[in-house]
């Protein structure tokens, strides 16, 4: 199981919050039925997909990249005592697990110099904040928080309409805003761009409207942080298969497929964190799409 990888003269590393907890089905796949899980069960072992309950294996991990002396914190995990009624198992969160990842790779949260959402879902936004005496305050007092503007301005007015639904913005995102931290770019921003090292966003629309994967290349090497473009392995095998929280299914499956392709026909490494154990990975054409190596 790896935890970091070099991209030539990058660095990408694994910040989990969350290494793995089981889900029951509905969770992710309302659609997923036994035959799919029993035509995999050759690649995909119970521990990602249980072969009689349909539970899946999910993880919830971040990454870091290191470029040019930047530290980019790609995504933020479900963060601690975000009130989560409806989601009992991120609720209130009081694990110290994720501070503790990023230290064990040698960092405070005052070195993190960037942080990039792919997209604005409660589970990837939590510690963009904590909790100090009553308020939200801004966990990475010195980084500038990179998000596509389709996405905020998509999430940013639909706080206050249904209640606690969108209450992840008020709590996550809106703190950063006021603080003067929050900057907005297109879904093709490049955040390095110097010859033979780039980190920039790529648009992947569907699972939220401005869904965007965060590409590392440098030298010929590239890594894909896929956000929630990807959710688990038995989508490799089968693309089209609907994430309950997708919110334009079909264009969340275009998106994937974009991705899995792009993957398979470079060589880049897919970094896909709510994937257990395989958080890097080679994909290739095989089963009825794609497979996984896991590094
Ligand atoms: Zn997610």
């Amino acid at each position: 199981m790896t935890s970091g990888v070099e991209i030539g003269a990058l660095r990408v590393d694994l910040v989990p919050e969350v290494r793995y907890r089981l889900m029951p089905r509905a969770f992710l796949f309302p659609d997923l039925i036994h035959e799919d899980a029993a035509r995999n069960a050759d690649w995909i072992g119970p521990r990602h997909l249980h072969p009689e309950t349909l539970a899946v294996g999910m993880a919830f991990q971040a990454y870091l990249i290191r470029a040019r002396g930047q530290n980019i914190l790609v995504d933020t995990c479900n963060g601690n005592h975000k009130p989560r009624p409806h989601a009992p198992w991120q609720d209130d969160m009081r694990a110290h697990t994720f501070l503790t990842s990023l230290a064990d790779l040698g960092l405070r949260p005052e070195d993190i110099h960037i942080v990039l959402c792919t997209h604005l879902h409660t589970d990837h936004v939590g510690w963009n904040t904590r909790l100090v005496d009553g308020r939200w305050v801004p966990t990475f007092p010195n980084a500038r928080y990179v998000m596509n503007k389709a996405e905020y301005d998509h999430f940013a007015a639909l706080v206050g309409t249904e209640g606690s639904r969108y209450a992840h913005i008020e709590d996550s995102v809106l703190p950063v805003v006021d603080a003067g931290q929050a900057e907005m770019v297109s879904d093709t921003a490049e955040i390095i761009s110097e010859i033979g090292e780039e980190v920039f966003l790529s648009p992947s629309p569907g699972h939220s409207p401005g869904h965007v994967c965060i590409h590392a290349r440098a030298n010929g090497a590239e890594a894909v942080i896929s956000g929630d473009a990807i959710h688990h392995p038995i989508q490799l095998d089968m693309p089209d298969l609907v994430m309950r929280a997708d919110g334009d299914a079909a264009l969340a499956a275009q998106s994937r497929r974009a991705v899995m392709e792009h993957c398979a026909g470079t060589s880049a490494l897919l970094c896909a964190g709510h994937i257990p154990d395989w958080s890097f990975a080679r994909v290739h054409e095989g089963g009825r799409a794609f497979r996984l190596d896991p590094l």
